[in-house]
């Protein structure tokens, strides 16, 4: 049964919705099989900090053109947004954006007296403030823990406001608190944005194609133009009334599954946009499925299977080059859960063995209910098992214990400040800042050759491991990585 219901303000947190857990240690495979037995999560008895799911609602919608976003909440709850600013800045230009804009963000600043009498006239005042400072076609409230806490009527509050403004004015309900998978987050913008921007389509437009991605390169653009379509990219760098017939589309894709694992299935259950099925297509099997499941849902199968034959005609020397190569390479991958099984089959492909990864959340399925979506699943069936598969939400020192046992030839972060650890430890590390640039058969060659460039100009890690501190104790890194999850041996 579908968990989506628009109906109701919130949306539910993924551990209840599709059973996601943060708590893992094992190998791939069996994490794969536990789907059909029932996967439980581990608790930990020491943690890090985590990250929160405010920020990753702010990552949507901070990034839409013509909206302002305010935190309702404590002004340190908005302290990490200005990320978003820079990111915006520094992928521009991207998707035609001529002129890029000031980031609009705010924050109602809730002061220990608010929690006591409430935050609800402030947030209304900021709401109207917010609109005569910036006029933007629509305002997101971010609600936060201490808001959650006091039981402000957020809701209330944003269609009071709606009213009077009139433009859409969206409560997405984030507090962090609400769920450990902080993924959350992007359902809880989706939610929102499915709720008050996304209308109800006019008509069915086959030359418009949803892809649900952050910010990566222009690749699909070339990739639906044989199809006779263009790309609708969302949510990033799209605009109020663009978002609103996304409903339109003739299909949906995802760059990352787990990024659009709610909005994908909104677009199918509530505006009957089909959503491919299929997992993004990363690594040659991956691509070739991906293709074709495309063209079937176009009507346009024979478009697609001349695509992949004119793509592996030009690229499958190129990658069997890069092989030859890679052979006998070693590599560790960090990221969130399905970029991460992404970058695993790019590994797989590569013939770079992938001697263990550190996952920050599973969701065991998505939303769509569909097994074809599950690039795990995939991953281990195209190219085998992956040992010493942790799930941990950044857990760190888990990190850095499983690093410096494991030693890889190269370690693959998507998360900024990640790279840190591998490069301490002398483990030439590379960055994965666009999501598009290892897709379909030229991304194999595109990381081939960056993977290749990383391993070889390893002296300035090589120097730093010479100079640097490491935070954590022999103790711990004579540990086994795990002690602190249930059923290791720490207390
Ligand atoms: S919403 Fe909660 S978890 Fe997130 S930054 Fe604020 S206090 Fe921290």
């Amino acid at each position: 049964m579908s968990k989506i219901n628009l109906s109701l303000p919130e949306v539910q947190i993924r551990e209840i919705r599709i059973n996601s857990i943060t708590g893992y240690q094992g190998d791939a495979k069996e994490l794969v099989e536990a789907r059909e037995f029932g996967l439980k999560d581990k608790e930990r008895s020491f943690s890090q900090c985590l990250g929160c799911a405010t920020s990753k609602a702010a990552c949507m919608t901070v990034l839409i053109q013509d909206a302002a976003v305010i935190s309702h909440g404590p002004v340190g709850c908005a302290s990490c947004l200005h990320e978003f600013a820079f990111t915006y800045r520094v992928n521009y230009p991207l998707r035609g954006i001529e002129r890029p804009t000031p980031r609009r963000i705010f924050s109602t600043n809730l002061k220990e007296k608010d929690t006591v009498y409430g935050g609800n006239i402030k947030l209304a005042n900021t709401i109207r403030e917010v609109y005569e400072r910036t006029h933007a076609n629509a305002i997101f409230v971010l609600t936060t823990c201490a808001a959650g806490i006091i039981g402000d009527d957020v809701e209330s509050v944003c269609n009071e406001a709606e009213e009077e403004l009139g433009i859409p004015v969206v409560a997405i309900f984030c507090e962090g608190f609400r769920s450990k998978v902080w993924t959350t987050g992007f359902d809880a913008a989706y939610h929102g944005i499915a709720r008050k921007l996304i209308q109800k389509p006019r008509r069915r437009r086959d030359d418009m194609i949803n892809v649900i991605n952050f910010w990566g390169s222009d690749v699909f653009y070339e990739w639906f133009a044989p199809f006779g379509a263009k790309p609708n990219y969302i949510i990033p760098f799209s605009t109020v009334n663009g978002l609103k017939y996304a409903s339109e589309a003739a299909a949906t894709v995802q760059a990352c599954s787990t990024l659009g694992s709610y909005l994908g299935a909104v677009l199918e259950q509530d505006f009957g946009v089909p959503e491919i099925p299929a997992a993004p297509p990363y690594g040659i099997a991956q691509t070739d499925r991906w293709f074709r499941a495309l063209g079937k849902i176009l009507g346009k199968e024979e478009i697609a299977e001349k695509i992949i034959a004119e793509k592996k005609k030009e690229y499958l020397p190129k990658i069997e080059a890069l092989r030859e190569k890679l052979a006998g390479k070693t590599a560790y991958v960090t990221a969130g859960a399905a970029h991460g099984h992404a970058l695993l089959d790019v590994l797989g492909e590569l013939g770079i063995k992938a001697v263990g990864a550190a996952i920050f959340h599973h969701d065991p399925i998505y939303d769509s209910g569909r097994e074809e979506n599950d690039q795990l699943a995939q991953r281990v069936a195209d190219y085998g098992n992956v040992f010493n598969y942790n799930v941990c939400n950044k857990q760190e020192f888990e990190l850095v214990n499983a690093l410096n046992r494991l030693r890889p030839d190269v370690l693959l972060a998507r998360h900024g400040g990640m790279t840190l650890w591998g490069a301490k430890l002398g483990i030439p590390s590379l960055l994965i800042g666009d999501e598009h640039y290892s897709m379909g058969y030229e991304g194999l060659v595109n990381y081939g050759e960056r993977i290749l460039e990383v391993i070889e100009n390893d002296e300035f890690v090589k120097n730093l491991e010479k100079h640097a501190i490491n935070p954590y104790t022999k103790w711990w890194l004579e540990q086994p990585p795990y002690y602190f999850l249930k059923g290791g041996t720490g207390k």
